[in-house]
């Protein structure tokens, strides 16, 4: 198959084989989840149990009514102990409501039962939005409403870029056929006539387990792709370019030109959840980075503290420095390890010093353009830069904020060790949260124009019927009145004419 190039990009250290060499592994049952009912895009889930409730492993514990999001299950069984408010991490500190539950060892399962083989597309839908299945390669998008427009291309993203983060190749070493089962349904439900799976081709371990399954499967209907590994390959205007040399118009979608983006990982919790009624409750989590004693891939339940998943890994080193959640160039550094895993979480790294570049080094723009050359969005980093810190976020808007990826390439290129991404990241959040003002006092307008109508109509009312009160009360409504009275006896409809 030929191969495309996307622009920029960078060709990093991959750092994969430090956890990647004991296999996956399971944690032990944490005795306390917390559960945060914003583990995707859209709105929050709304809790369907109580405090003090027994929930089974695999039970529906929070729904989404309407809108988007996705519900959410219980990883194990135990008792919810509480549902209190917690932040999420990441710079926006927002505060969401999570459910706690104090797990209990060989508790009760509950699983949806699975469905025949080949199931209608609308069961094979409906499973995966019940079953709380979002995109687990970071962005959270209900994967029902991804699915539910036809699309000619499904990819399958395998190609994990980013360095030290390695639990899809964990997952496809091991599970390869479960994802291609995955992919097949997904591509039924997409009505896409083909499927791309596409694995960077350093990960070479997963590219023979893939090749395998995919031959038990029909290579006709599937299509292995090696992709070239660099730097951030795996986001999706990316790797739609690679593939097909086709560009995601800036501002569109990829199922703007009929394609449609899955994460394998999202492929195999799809299959889990049609063929064994599994919903999706768990993730693989890396552990890694030289702050880690025993780095690894985890199978990791919903609601694991980070601090319980490093101590499964057998706990921090003396060099530990900085912990992120997610990878070196587009995770978040975390300012402890309070925070709980969620669906899109794949990285917990803790680097020490010789990974961390000093950050108080910071010089002036030396209109150098190294950030521009590596930016795989082909935008201008320096003067979104200028614009943000301007305050001008309108204008960077315009030059195509929300077309950075936030992959970070800029920051690293930059040779004077200018914090763009987090800059950009800073002044999406600004313009979001602006957005967002600007629809709640859109809708609180609305509201009050509402009331106001409802309450002239309403006193308009009042006034007619007074004066038509009035009016009967005149002579002439007297006069009236009597004679639609006589007119009554006549037909015989006066109730009184008998009594
Ligand atoms: S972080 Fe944004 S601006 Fe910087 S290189 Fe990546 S996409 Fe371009
Ligand atoms: S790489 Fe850094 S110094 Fe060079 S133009 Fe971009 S922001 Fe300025």
């Amino acid at each position: 198959m030929h191969l495309h190039r996307f622009h920029g990009g960078l060709d990093l250290p991959g750092h994969k084989a430090e956890s990647t060499a004991g296999g996956l592994r399971r944690v032990a049952p944490p005795p306390r989840l917390y559960l945060s009912l914003l583990q995707h895009a859209g709105l929050p889930a709304e809790a369907c149990v109580g405090v003090g409730e027994a929930v089974a492993r695999g039970q529906c514990i929070a729904r989404v009514e309407a809108g988007a999001g996705a519900d959410l299950h219980a990883p194990l069984a135990g008792r919810v102990v509480a549902i209190q408010t917690r932040a999420l991490p990441g710079p926006s500190g927002l505060a969401v409501p999570h459910i706690v539950l104090d797990t209990q060892a060989d508790g009760p399962t509950q699983a949806m039962p699975p469905l025949g083989d080949p199931a209608p597309v609308n069961a094979i839908r409906a499973r995966i939005r019940d079953a709380g299945i979002v995109g687990l390669g970071g962005a959270g998008f209900p994967t029902a409403g991804k699915l539910a427009v036809t699309r000619a291309t499904l990819v399958i993203n395998g190609a994990e870029c980013e360095p030290w983060i390695a639990c899809d190749d964990a997952l496809l070493r091991e599970h390869a056929d479960e994802v291609v089962r995955g992919a097949r349904l997904m591509a039924r439900v997409a009505g896409a006539g083909r499927i791309l799976l596409a694995i960077e081709d350093s990960m070479r371990e997963a590219l023979a387990a893939c090749s395998e399954a995919v031959a038990a499967h029909g290579n006709e209907e599937v299509t292995l792709v090696a992709v070239p590994t660099r730097y951030p390959e795996g986001g999706e205007r990316q790797l739609i370019q690679v593939l097909t040399g086709q560009e995601v118009p800036r501002g569109g979608l990829p199922r703007d030109i009929g394609v449609v983006v899955q994460n394998v990982a999202t492929a195999r919790a799809a299959w889990r959840a049609v063929a064994l009624g599994e919903a999706l409750f768990e993730r693989v989590v890396t552990v890694t980075g030289p702050g880690v004693a025993r780095p690894g891939n985890f199978f990791v339940p919903l609601g694991t503290p980070v601090g319980y998943l490093v101590e499964q890994a057998g706990g921090y080193t003396p060099l530990a420095q900085r912990l992120m959640l997610g990878g070196p160039m587009m995770g978040i550094a975390l300012p402890h390890d309070d925070f709980a895993i969620g669906k899109t979480h794949n990285c917990v790294l803790v680097l020490g010093d010789a990974e961390l570049r000093a950050s108080d080094d910071e010089m002036p723009c030396i209109r150098c353009g190294d950030c521009a050359t590596v930016c795989p969005s082909r935008l201008l980093p320096q003067q979104l830069l200028w614009q943000a810190r301007a305050g001008r976020l309108d204008e960077a808007r315009d030059q195509g904020l929300f077309d950075c990826i936030e992959c970070g390439c800029c920051d690293l290129a930059c040779p004077s060790h200018i914090p763009l991404t987090e800059q950009f990241r800073r002044a999406k959040g600004e313009l979001l949260a602006r957005e967002a003002d600007a629809v709640l006092a859109e809708a609180a307008r609305q509201r009050f124009e509402a009331r106001r109508e409802r309450l002239e109509r309403e006193a308009a009312e009042r006034e007619a019927r007074l004066a038509a009160r009035k009016s009967a009360a005149s002579p002439a409504g007297v006069a009236a009145a009597l004679e639609r009275a006589r007119a009554r006896r006549v037909a015989g409809t006066d109730p009184d004419a008998g009594a």
